[in-house]
């Protein structure tokens, strides 16, 4: 099996009707409540702006199935996998990066050949600034 995450593109799967008509009996209490958001909880109005989003996401090994999928308000969504604006802390992409920074995909330990120092000085003379020529 392939590991996601690795600059590999991961293959979503088509949301189709039946699988939205799923999501939304999914986030109702019962028949008559409204749909309610995946995560703040309040009711999404039919004029709201929103996403299905992978509660766990793909990037991090979450499944494409429908268990794993929550209609969203969009900003919520965006909230999730972005952050705020004040910090992307604890989102999704702070997560993803974490896991590649941790697995040594960043490059950050790239470096293998140590810079040498420049040796000692191994004469007994010393060239001056201007020319001069001295000894130590
Ligand atoms: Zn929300």
């Amino acid at each position: 099996m392939e590991r996601a995450g690795a600059g590999m593109a991961i293959k979503r799967k088509t949301i189709t009707a039946a699988m939205m008509r799923q999501l939304i009996i999914n986030q109702c209490v019962d028949f008559h409540s409204p749909v309610l958001c995946g995560a703040c909880g309040f009711a999404i109005d039919k004029d709201d702006k929103t996403i299905v989003e992978h509660l766990h996401p793909l990037a991090l090994g979450g499944s494409d199935g429908i268990d794993n999928m929550r209609l969203y308000h969009w900003g919520c969504a965006r909230k999730k996998t972005m952050g705020t604006n004040a910090t992307t802390y604890g989102s999704d992409i702070w997560e993803i990066a974490k896991g590649k920074r941790l697995r040594g995909e960043t490059g950050q330990n790239k470096r293998k050949v140590k810079i040498q120092s420049r040796p000692f000085q191994k004469t007994s003379q010393k060239r001056m600034p201007g020319g001069r020529v001295v000894d130590r």
